[in-house]
Formats: structure tokens, C-alpha cells, sequence
């Protein structure tokens, strides 16, 4: 367990518990159910964006750059005055720039186990799947960001009770790696990063309930 098929078993199973949630109702819309589920798995196997192992880094790279402009399409719309021209650009430029500078940026900064795998991360998917999805719900949009954290926190949990990494091999803790439900690491910089960033989309969130 605790792998990255682990991962991806508990939390496709709690997405499944928690997005029959949105059948209850009963308006016959199986849309919210499937993206919640859909959400906890991608949630449950977030963190371990850390760990610089390959394959399922590049997947998770590569469904985020497909995704994210999918969700920003409408808004990206209005940025660029309706243009589709203009819109598509857009999205393409930020698909290239999830896709291979994020990731960059992603792989030179992070430490696997490191503040990724910690509480305020946790808040920080949560509030980014609240500000992203594309709904004026309120309701429905808590929800779904509820989804992302529940699987967040499903791997949290699932690390901190078995000490093995991503792809089953037995983890060598590197010196910033701590308990995986971690407030702070050892790495000031990389700690006031992740409570910046924290604090940034909370403040938007804010501006967005008003
Ligand atoms: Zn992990």
C-alpha cells in the first residue's frame, strides 16, 4: 500500500463514497457525482507531484495542462473580448506552460515528502479546485473542493501509516521530509512558499464570496 497504485485505489474509493453523495439530490445529475469522484482520485495522488519518479509525475503534469484550461476557458473568453482566435492562443500558451515550465519549476524546487505533503497544501488544493471550477454555486463548488481535499488528505494519512514512497520502493526520508501531516518542514523558504501561496488564494476566495 501506500504506493501509487494504493493511492489510487483508496482514493478512487472514497471518490466513489463521497461523489454518490451528490446523487442524494435526487435531480438525476450524474455530473457532480462523477467529477467529485474524478476529483478525490486526482486528489489522493496530488502530493506525491513532489517525487521526482517519472511516469505518474508526467501523467499528473500532463492531465493538469489538459484540464486547467478546459475549467478557464469561459473566463479566458471574456479576457480576450470573445475572440475564439485570441481565446484558443491563450489556452494553448498555458497548456505548454503547465505542461513543461510548471513542471520544471515543480521538479527543480520540490523535496518528495517535503511541504507538499502537509496540512496547508491540503487547504491550498482545496481552495485552488473552489476558485478554478467554473460554477457561480457556491454550494457545489465547496463540494468539489471538499472532493480534492478528501483525497488529499486520504494519501496524507496513507503516508504517514506506511513510510513507502510513490512507486513501492522503501523511502529514504531526505532531511527536509518529515511526518506527512506536517504544518511546517525544516526549509523556512519552502514553508513561508507554501503559507504565501495560502494565504494569496485564501484572499481571493474571499474577494470571490462577496
Ligand atoms: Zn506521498
Amino acid at each position: 500500500m501506500a504506493s501509487y497504485r494504493g493511492h489510487l485505489t483508496f482514493a478512487g474509493l472514497l471518490g466513489a463514497g463521497y461523489g454518490s453523495l451528490a446523487l442524494l439530490e435526487g435531480n438525476g445529475d450524474w455530473g457532480p457525482a462523477l467529477i467529485a469522484a474524478g476529483l478525490t482520485t486526482l486528489g489522493g495522488l496530488l502530493p506525491d507531484l513532489d517525487s521526482d519518479s517519472g511516469v505518474p509525475v508526467r501523467e499528473l503534469f500532463g492531465a493538469a495542462a489538459a484540464v486547467v484550461p478546459i475549467l478557464l476557458f469561459d473566463r479566458v473568453k471574456d479576457l480576450c473580448q470573445q475572440s475564439t482566435e485570441q481565446t484558443l492562443f491563450v489556452l494553448a500558451v498555458l497548456y505548454l506552460f503547465i505542461r513543461y515550465v510548471l513542471s520544471y519549476i515543480f521538479k527543480s524546487f520540490t523535496v518528495h515528502r517535503g511541504m507538499f505533503h502537509s496540512v496547508p497544501a491540503l487547504l491550498i488544493a482545496g481552495l485552488a479546485t473552489y476558485l478554478l471550477y467554473p460554477s457561480d454555486d457556491v454550494r457545489r463548488r465547496l463540494f468539489l473542493s471538499g472532493a480534492t481535499m478528501l483525497g488529499f488528505l486520504s494519501h496524507l494519512i496513507l503516508d504517514e501509516i506506511y513510510s513507502v514512497d510513490f512507486l513501492g520502493a522503501r523511502l529514504h526520508p531526505n532531511k527536509y521530509a518529515g511526518s506527512a501531516l506536517k504544518f511546517f518542514s525544516k526549509s523556512w523558504l519552502a514553508t513561508l512558499t507554501t503559507y504565501l501561496l495560502l494565504g494569496f488564494l485564501a484572499w481571493r476566495a474571499w474577494l470571490d464570496g462577496r
